[in-house]
C-alpha cells in the first residue's frame, strides 16, 4: 500500500498505512490511575505525531513522496 501526505499515520515518530497502524481502544475507560497515565501518554503520542508530521512535510519538500512509500510494517522494524 503507498502512503502519501493523506493517508499515512505517525506513531512513535514513524510512518505507519492505515492497515499497520498500532491500534489502541480505549472502549471502557475509568479514572484509575493506571487509565490517567495511559490517557496522558496518548495525548503524548498525539503530540508527537503532530510534530512528526511536521517533521515529514518539511522532507517531504527536500525529496518528494518516496520516503513515504513504505510504512514502518513494510519496511521492517528489525533495523534499529
Ligand atoms: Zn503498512
Amino acid at each position: 500500500m503507498a502512503l502519501n501526505m493523506n493517508n499515512y499515520k505517525g506513531y512513535e515518530k514513524k510512518p505507519y498505512c492505515n492497515a499497520h497502524y498500532p491500534k489502541q481502544s480505549f472502549t471502557t475507560v475509568a479514572d484509575t490511575p493506571e487509565n490517567l497515565r495511559l490517557k496522558q501518554q496518548s495525548e503524548l503520542q498525539s503530540q508527537q505525531a503532530a510534530s512528526f508530521r511536521g517533521s515529514m512535510n518539511k522532507y517531504d519538500r527536500l525529496v518528494g513522496q518516496e520516503q513515504i512509500e513504505a510504512c514502518t510494517k513494510h519496511y521492517g522494524v528489525s533495523k534499529q
